[in-house]
């Protein structure tokens, strides 16, 4: 069974979770506090995703979402922020969180997000060919891996995904709902805004220049193009 994490300080959002994930056929795992989250993901290296509250008693979710991401790049995670917080979407995904739920939000709502996830996990086939080499950028599509100029760039699940992207279309620019649909699925209901800031994270990996991208380069009024 794929398994969940939620870790959310009040009992009454955790259990409308938990109870929810369940329904869907996921094996949730509570956590109360980051530290107990960190605790949980160690016991249980096979979790799938992460779903984080922002507003916690010991840590926020912020910091947590950094603690998973150095050591675990490919677990898919979810921040859960209040309606108030438009910066914390941002925040987030900038410490690497995949996606974020707005508070209140419906079970249904949630069980897309954390099911578009899986499917990206578990949505590469071997029919693939295995890598992709562009100038001094080599992506492995079986182990998930990016190298630039032989050195390895670590990439969360999503910038893989959009890394894949650019390189199966060398020189085609793109448009932001082209990158959100094939990233993050058809059923997506996000902000296309998600796109820029990820290919903001982007990057600042790969680029040489952050203030003056040549590899990935904006396409104004429509989206980006890859060429290396
Ligand atoms: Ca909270």
């Amino acid at each position: 069974m794929k398994k969940v994490l939620i870790l959310e300080d009040e009992v009454n959002i955790r259990s409308f979770v938990v109870i929810n994930l369940r329904r869907a056929g996921y094996d949730a795992i509570e956590a109360g506090t980051g530290a107990e989250a960190l605790e949980r993901l160690r016991e249980n290296p096979d979790i799938g995703v992460a779903i984080l509250d922002i507003m916690l008693p010991d840590m926020d979710g912020f910091e947590v979402c950094r603690n998973i991401r150095a050591t675990n790049k490919l677990i898919g995670i979810i921040m859960l922020t209040a309606r108030t917080q438009e910066m914390d979407k941002v925040t987030g995904l900038m410490t690497g969180a995949d996606d974020y739920v707005t508070k209140p939000f419906s079970p249904a709502e949630l069980t897309a997000r954390i099911d578009a996830i899986f499917r990206r996990i578990g949505g590469e086939t071997n029919t693939d060919s295995e890598v992709l080499s562009q100038g001094i950028f080599v992506l492995n599509t079986r182990n998930r891996t990016l190298e630039k100029n032989g050195e390895r760039i670590k990439l969360t699940q999503v910038e893989y995904a959009i890394m894949k992207l650019f390189m199966q279309n060398p020189g085609r620019a793109l448009s932001r709902e082209d990158i959100l649909t094939s990233v993050w699925g058809r059923d997506y209901d996000g902000e296309l805004k998600i796109v820029d800031v990820n290919i903001r994270r982007l990057r600042i990996k790969i680029e040489n220049d952050t203030a003056n991208p040549t590899f990935i380069t904006t396409v104004w009024g429509f989206g980006y193009k890859w060429g290396a």
